[in-house]
């Protein structure tokens, strides 16, 4: 037996050395995260060691596709050299100065972001959450300094199957038990309508005190739910004659998943509000934000809100990185092309447990019947020991999302995955 200190040591500062003297192998792995940590994830019984571009790689070496992308966190590929050496370089430099103080990165990154996208004004974060987080809180400031709304009587329009993270504030607004049961009381002023339903958005858009509507383009944890094509569109121009903002989450469908670098440039909608996270970084560190224009932005005044990490010169250089390989690399097309091919292979798998395909880009998603007592998850074990690694969500929907570096040869292989897969299934 070890001491405590003697397993954090080897554990978390010397994985291969753990590896070697003790010769832990993935249940081991699985064991100790089951002791040790909170039971608040069901992961896929696989232990990662590393990871370059659309590959990763276990503890005993074998190797997979990754289908997931840590939920499309690592758009541009594991650890791509240009963001690592971006992330190395600084925190060798600086790391953390708080926005107690100016520092030196901080305004190249607000200027490169907002030049970016075509905005006056960026608010920096570190997680998704924290961005929806920031744009509700703005939203609600934007209300009552802006448009007149009586004060603690700002609603919020929401959509039914929406995810935007896990704060209490967030799950306030989820329909999913699974998020918010259990975690009452909620915080109030949301609406929720469901989701791609025009005439829902418009009736409850009548009402003078909503200040916002808060939309995933695609809804990607509930399953990759495309809405209609024309939905983002005419719910923008719904909230225009309202005088309502439009506050897009891209944190899951931007920064070229979707075949365009956000998902509302498919219909050229451009939120009055745009959250972004998860890829800003490709994966490397955390980092978020939200962008608009001064009117709304400068609503927030020194004090009223902040991040001890939101800004940081890591942070910043990360995302100059992050944003730079997607458009050096061609991603957005990348996306598109790559994602057309593969739904169009997907659609030809004939088999009795496929019941729909359906996505954009390369956020894409099968939705599976129980066959033979087996589910989704136990596709994706076999799919795991075929070497492709993906995740189900809510049950019997199987969402594939590769990083955008993968290339036809590689979409071709992972196809031949997934039939075998189903074949055998
Ligand atoms: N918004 C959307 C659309 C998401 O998909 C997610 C995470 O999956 C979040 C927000 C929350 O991001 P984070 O997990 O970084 O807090």
């Amino acid at each position: 037996m070890h001491t405590q200190n003697e397993m954090y040591t080897f554990g978390t500062r010397f994985t291969d050395l753990t590896f070697k003297i003790y010769n832990m192998n993935s249940q081991d792995y699985i064991n100790k995260e089951d002791t040790f940590g909170a039971h608040n994830y069901h992961p896929l019984p696989v232990v990662l060691a590393k990871g370059k571009g659309v590959h990763v790689w276990d503890v005993e070496g074998n190797k997979y596709f990754d289908f997931l992308s840590a939920y499309s966190a690592v758009n541009q590929g594991h650890c791509h050299p240009k963001i690592i050496d971006a992330l190395v370089q600084q925190a060798q430099k600086l790391t953390l100065t708080s926005r107690a103080f100016y520092n030196d990165v901080l305004g190249d990154f607000e200027e490169y972001i907002t030049k970016f996208f075509g905005y006056d004004k960026l608010l920096p974060m570190n997680t998704g959450a924290e961005a929806d987080e920031t744009a509700l809180k703005l939203c609600r400031k934007w209300a009552y300094e802006k448009k007149g709304i009586e004060d603690g009587k700002a609603k919020i329009v929401v959509c039914e199957g929406n995810f935007h993270g896990r704060t209490i504030t967030i799950i306030s607004m989820s329909t999913d038990p699974d998020s918010y049961k259990g975690y009452g009381p909620y915080t109030p002023g949301f609406e929720v309508v469901p989701y791609n339903d025009i005439p829902a958005l418009e009736k409850a858009l009548e009402d003078p005190n909503v200040a916002g509507f808060l939309v995933e383009p695609i809804q990607g944890e509930a399953g990759v739910y495309v809405p209609e094509d024309g939905y983002l569109k005419k719910a923008y121009d719904i909230c225009k004659a309202k005088n309502v903002l439009f506050i897009a989450d891209e944190v899951q469908t931007g920064l070229a998943r979707t075949g365009k670098m956000l998902a509302c440039d498919h219909e050229g909608v451009r939120p009055d509000v745009l959250i972004l996270g998860k890829a800003l970084s490709g994966g490397v560190y955390p980092v978020s934000c939200v962008l608009a224009d001064d009117d709304i932005m400068l609503c927030i005044k020194p004090g009223e809100h902040g991040s001890t990490y939101g800004g940081n010169p890591i942070a910043g250089k990360v995302a100059i990185a992050a944003l730079e390989v997607l458009k050096d690399e061609k991603l957005c097309e990348k996306s598109q092309e790559l994602g057309e091919l593969f739904r169009s292979e997907l659609e030809k798998i004939n088999h009795p447990a496929k019941e729909l395909v359906r996505g954009k880009g390369l956020l894409n998603a099968i939705v599976i019947k129980p066959h033979d007592g087996k589910t989704a998850w136990d596709f994706c074990v076999a799919l795991k020991g075929n070497g492709l690694l993906a995740k189900p969500t809510h049950e019997n929907i199987i969402r594939f999302a590769p990083p955008l570096v993968i290339t036809k040869e590689q979409i071709m292989e992972s196809i031949d995955i997934i039939k075998k897969t189903f074949s055998d299934f």
